[in-house]
């Protein structure tokens, strides 16, 4: 994957997001203040108007600079600076050798920021594990990655606006782990 069928894909997280800005709208209104749809779909305009760059890294740095600024919330930070992260580590093309080093600093960069651990039920859960089975020399497919995200309904928040929810959290996906599974099938299905 080149820098123009990143910026491609990249862009075409918009149309993603206004399919599902209800579905994350709605978790986030179980288990937290209802705007996780909204923030995602904010963020993704401003990435379809503003992305630029003629290299992956220029690309991966530019979606990072207009998450960060455009998201707002918690996920905004977090999203923003794991690509702000990734784009250090990119090389000329993504590829199915090297995208294993941008997923892992994607994991990374939340863990750093986010103060976080996998079981927290948070979109670490979905970026962790996807991570680490990039690493084991496989690559998740679209099912795999929402699995990961359903696999985070039994688990109890204790990060985020989610964790005021305690036991009352189990039974709903996390919010953000929903989101990873879409920006992670951008990434990921790019090298597929
Ligand atoms: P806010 O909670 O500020 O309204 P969003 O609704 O946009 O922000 O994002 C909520 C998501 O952010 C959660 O579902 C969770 O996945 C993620 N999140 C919140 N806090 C953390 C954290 N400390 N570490 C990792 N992810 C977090
Ligand atoms: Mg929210
Ligand atoms: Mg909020």
């Amino acid at each position: 994957m080149n820098a123009n069928e990143l910026k491609d894909r990249l862009k075409n997280l918009l149309p993603v997001f206004e399919d599902q800005e209800k579905l994350l709208t709605d978790l986030d209104r179980e288990i937290g203040d209802g705007d996780h749809g909204v923030n995602m779909l904010r963020g993704f305009k401003a990435v379809d108007e503003k992305l630029e760059g003629d290299t992956v890294a220029d690309v991966l740095k530019s979606c990072g600079m207009t998450l960060m600024s455009a998201v707002g919330g918690a996920s905004g930070p977090l999203y923003g600076f794991s690509f702000v992260k990734m784009a250090q580590k990119a090389e000329d093309a993504v590829t199915q050798d090297n995208i294993e080093t941008l997923l892992t600093e994607f994991k990374e960069a939340v863990a750093v920021r986010g103060k976080v651990e996998g079981g927290e039920k948070t979109m670490y859960d979905v970026i962790s594990k996807a991570s680490d089975k990039v690493n084991d020399g496989q690559l998740p497919t679209k099912d795999e990655l929402q699995q990961l995200a359903e696999d985070t309904k039994d688990m109890t928040a204790t990060k985020g606006r989610a964790a005021y929810f305690k036991e009352q959290s189990k039974g709903t996906i996390d919010p953000g782990a929903q989101s990873a599974v879409y920006i992670l099938e951008a990434l990921i299905g790019g090298v597929r």
